[in-house]
């Protein structure tokens, strides 16, 4: 898709209070109207407790429609919600990319007894004592569902871990022992074997299983109309099972249907065998890019800027990567904490909606703010702001991305040069096409003092006023007779270059 991008439309810290699905209807013309081509929304299915953000899945075909685990609603909105705000984000031509949580299950319904052995936590191929009975929630039921959607119900023999053993109150990890049983080899090596995550981990190397997913994923495709799928904790589910999930998926929708996996690792190689294992049938989120945001938001001056796309997915393969600032996991207070700080992040934004290559994601939490009651030790050090009627702490950068998504649509089109040949001032060129007149732009960023850059627009462009767009710089500048000309920044700041109109 030209110049898409996608919208993550939720955060960690969003109250439990069922609106999720609503706002996101009444959202859906607002968001095609600032450029976003696809929301990827949270796992939307029944989890172990209400106010679960919908990771720890309890039953995958319970969309907010049967009462179960205490309610019929997710902590997002009911079934008949949901279908509204697809509807409402399909006539406005957005896509909907929904979460799917496939590596673990929690909250099951009764307790089995089976045959398992403690592992060690660094090091999963490690026994640590001797093969034993325990007992375990592993037994679903779906009581409010029944045998509505699908028949399937789970037991022990359907899973490859536990996190705990309920008859004697330990806590730990146990692999489960039968015949066939094992974890899965095609995963992270990290831990010796990364298989295991948490609560019930699904064996997807159980053929009923693995046909049950499949069932699930053309299911959910076709009842839904879900246009991609979010492939949450790849690392921990072995790539052949992704590999042919995704091929099921697409013999009924096609390969435009769209898969972006989460594969948490700032290793390019380990990434690079992942996509070569599942035949490159799915883009990457840009891990490592991050990190390096992550870094430079920290280290201020210190850090060099010229490295900024080093070791990135979108520099070593770039048709893969969806871009991305922050997200649900790496917002405070989250399991994978590493927010970018508040000052880099109009920067960062501006390099992946700007720059050419990657599928940049807005995360909700940048642009609508992420709620506060999670980080009340925080709060005092930021401002608080009121948002539609709410009180949101921390600031927030729904302006300045507003600003960017219009220049992404106006201007960042044609080739590129990259200006990263200095370690505080770096930035990139687009020379704009034919398609979008007066297309092309020159982004700047710093992270220390003002900074400039003669930049060689070429010729064509001798005699043109560039003003700046962001509104950190007032003064034109006129590009002279060969085509060049002297663009500036502030410090720790960013600006947008583009040819001023008549
Ligand atoms: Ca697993």
């Amino acid at each position: 898709m030209k110049n898409g991008v996608l919208f993550q439309y939720f955060e960690w810290n969003l109250p439990n209070d069922g609106q999720l699905w609503r706002q996101l209807k009444e959202d859906a013309r607002h968001l095609a109207d600032i450029g976003i081509s696809a929301v990827w929304i949270p796992p939307a299915y029944k989890a172990d407790e209400q106010q679960d953000e919908g990771y720890a899945t309890y039953d995958l075909y319970d969309f907010g429609e049967f009462d179960q685990k205490g309610t019929v609603r997710t902590k997002y909105g009911t079934r008949t919600e949901l279908e509204e705000a697809i509807k409402a984000l399909h006539d406005n031509d957005v896509q909907v990319i929904l979460d799917a949580v496939l590596n673990h299950k929690a909250g099951g319904d009764h307790a089995e007894k089976f045959q398992a052995v403690e592992v060690n936590p660094d090091d999963r191929n490690e026994e640590t004592g001797e093969p034993h009975e325990i007992e375990s929630y592993t037994g679903y039921d779906f009581p409010g569902r029944g045998d509505r959607h699908s028949p399937f119900k789970w037991h022990w023999y359907h899973f490859s871990g536990v996190g705990s053993d309920s008859s004697t109150g330990t806590d730990g990890i146990f692999r489960i022992i039968g015949e066939g049983k094992g974890w899965s080899q095609g995963v992270d090596k990290e831990n010796g074997n990364y298989d295991y995550l948490l609560a019930n981990d699904i064996d997807v190397d159980n053929p009923e299983v693995a046909d049950e997913l499949k069932r699930w994923g053309r299911w959910v495709v076709k009842e839904f109309g879900f246009d991609g799928f979010r492939m949450d904790a790849v690392k921990h589910i072995d790539h052949n099972f992704i590999r042919d999930f995704l091929t099921e998926v697409r013999k009924d929708n096609g390969d435009d249907f769209y898969v972006v996996s989460e594969y948490w690792s700032d290793d390019l190689e380990t990434m690079a065998d992942f996509l070569a294992a599942t035949d490159n049938s799915t883009d990457l989120f840009d891990v490592p890019l991050h990190f390096n945001f992550f870094k430079a938001s920290e280290e201020g001056a210190e850090y060099d800027l010229s490295r900024l796309l080093d070791g990135t997915l979108v520099q070593q393969d770039s048709r893969l990567a969806v871009t991305f600032v922050d997200n649900h996991d790496s917002q405070e207070g989250s399991s994978l904490q590493s927010a970018v700080q508040d000052w880099f992040k109009p920067l960062a934004y501006a390099l992946i909606l700007l720059m050419r290559e990657g599928y940049p994601v807005i995360f909700y939490g940048d642009y609508y703010s992420i709620s506060h009651d999670c980080c009340e030790k925080e709060k005092s050090d930021k401002e608080t702001e009121t948002v539609d009627g709410k009180v949101r702490a921390g600031s927030f950068h729904r302006g300045i991305i507003d600003m960017l998504l219009d220049a992404r649509k106006r201007y960042a089109y044609g080739d590129q040069t990259l200006l990263f040949d200095h370690p505080s001032t770096v930035g990139l060129i687009r020379h704009g096409d034919d398609e979008h007149p007066g297309s092309g732009l020159v982004l700047l960023i710093s992270n220390d003092q003002d900074g400039d850059k003669t930049v060689d627009l070429g010729n064509g462009h001798a005699g043109e006023r560039w003003h700046e767009i962001t509104g950190s710089i007032q003064e034109e500048v006129v590009v002279d007779e060969d085509g060049k000309a002297v663009f500036t920044v502030r410090g720790r700041n960013l600006a947008v270059w583009v040819k001023a109109e008549r």
